[in-house]
């Protein structure tokens, strides 16, 4: 019998868990392990409350997580209830897969007032992650900026646009609704230090924003170059461009029929943030673009900023006795291998890029890398006691680990408490998601 620990129950960690069953059937025994009593990682979290057909691929993780070779052991943080070596005598192998929860900091003067925050705080925040749900933004002001020209900062924006009845069947907190609810922000402007050739947003999710109820997005069509030259863009680049391009045509009349304008400033490299001890405005120096790379042209501005969000990327969190590239941000790994026996995935691996479906790949190569260590003999003779060992382990500790069945009496709880139209009302704090599996 095989035993492998998956630390992290993300996409990446349960298309690894499906891989593996997929390679061993019933020769495999693999325990996901989470921190918090609740799996999904970025599917409960991180994906937006109103992408809920996005959200839905958990149902493939749920008929992973029901097969009886997998289990999901929540509520346990590994490198502080159980370290990574005492997991290594337990399984035959480990693989982290947990994402990279930090936020990328830009490192500008002035980038702790208050009301500056990195989109995993954000994005925590309107989601109900735990670790965020008290952060309580200020939406008095009227000007929000959103740094970054990724997806990311398109979720930050429209979510920020929406009127609440635009909310209806998403599965936003309500202490997130209450607050959008009240909000004053009017106009939004997204940063980008490079151009509209240079964007990384997707097509349908620059789309949405055309279709906002009370908001509309600008740009400058003077920013935009040559029609012609969006030919040699790669398909989905050149539709992104395109809806730049629309966006760009929309006459005056139509911005002026809405409340809040969505303003997509390129060229435009924040240098500084300012204000007393919150935010007021941002400093913003003009750049080029030359062979893909921005320069500043000396020519600085401010964009009034009352909150800012800054969405530049993120970098996966230490684990003690896990080999770190510090640089890169992410493990230390070769094709996912840290050292036989312990492997990484997803954005644990190869930093914060791909959508979700990427993970799939990811998962099935690393489960390549653990056999073809376990042909080779680089695992060591086996034997090991996989979950039996842990338990046993949990019990001395007097760990409370959260199952999977305890996790559908929380999604139970969560179902029912779902206000008119949403799927759910998540709980946000750790100890009511514990009361909640009765
Ligand atoms: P991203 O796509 O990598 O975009 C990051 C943006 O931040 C880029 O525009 C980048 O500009 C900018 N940036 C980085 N450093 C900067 C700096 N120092 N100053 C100014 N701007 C800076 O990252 P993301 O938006 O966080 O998304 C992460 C991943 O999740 C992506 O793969 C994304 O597609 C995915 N995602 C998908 C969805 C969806 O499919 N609906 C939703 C959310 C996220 P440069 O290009 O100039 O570096």
């Amino acid at each position: 019998m095989r035993h492998i620990a998956i630390i992290g129950s993300g996409p990446a960690g349960y298309y690894t868990a499906e891989a593996a069953q997929k390679r061993w059937g019933d020769d495999v025994r693999i325990d996901v392990f989470d921190m918090l009593p609740v799996p999904y990682g970025l599917i409960r979290t991180g994906v937006a409350p109103d992408h809920q057909s996005i959200k839905g691929v958990s149902r493939r993780y749920e008929q992973v997580a029901l097969t009886d070779n997998v289990r999901f052991v929540g509520n346990v943080k590994v490198g502080e209830h159980v370290s990574v070596g005492e997991l290594q005598s337990m399984y035959d192998a480990l693989v982290v897969a947990t994402g990279a929860p930090h936020d990328r900091k830009l490192g500008l003067p002035g980038e702790d007032l208050a009301n500056v925050y990195g989109s995993a705080a954000f994005v925590g925040w309107y989601n109900g992650h735990p670790q965020f749900a008290a952060l309580d933004p200020d939406l008095s002001g009227k000007h929000a900026v959103v740094i970054g020209m990724g997806n990311v900062a398109l979720d930050v924006a429209r979510i920020l646009a929406k009127t609440e009845a635009e909310f209806t069947g998403s599965d936003i907190v309500a202490h997130a609704l209450d607050l959008l609810r009240a909000s004053k922000v009017r106009k939004i402007t997204i940063l980008g230090r490079r151009g509209p050739h240079q964007i990384m947003m997707t097509p349908k999710e620059l789309g949405e924003l055309m279709h906002l109820d009370r908001a509309s997005p600008r740009v400058d069509k003077r920013d935009l170059p040559d029609e012609a030259d969006d030919a040699l863009l790669e398909p989905g680049l050149r539709k992104s461009v395109s809806h730049l391009r629309s966006f760009a045509a929309i006459p005056e009349s139509i911005h002026g029929d809405k409340d809040i304008e969505i303003e997509i400033d390129f060229f435009a490299s924040p240098v500084a943030f300012e204000g007393e001890s919150t935010v007021r405005s941002v400093r913003v120096e003009r750049t080029m673009v030359d062979a893909g790379r921005a320069s500043g042209i000396g020519e600085f501005y401010d964009v009034p900023a009352d909150l800012v969000v800054s969405c530049i990327g993120y970098h996966s969190a230490h684990i003690p006795d896990v080999p770190f590239d510090e640089r890169a941000g992410r493990f230390a790994n070769d094709e996912g291998r840290i050292l036989p026996g312990l492997y990484c995935v997803g954005w644990a691996r190869r930093g914060p890029s791909g959508t979700i479906g990427t993970n799939r790949p990811d998962g099935y190569s690393v489960i390549e890398r653990i056999a073809e260590d376990m042909e080779s003999g680089a695992l060591g003779p086996g034997g090991k006691k996989g979950r039996a060992a842990f338990d046993a382990l949990a019990e001395t500790r007097g760990l409370d680990v959260v199952t999977f069945r305890d996790w559908k009496k929380i999604e139970e709880a969560e179902e029912a408490a779902a206000r008119d139209g949403a799927p759910r009302e998540k709980f946000v704090d750790v100890e009511a998601m514990i009361r909640a599996r009765g």
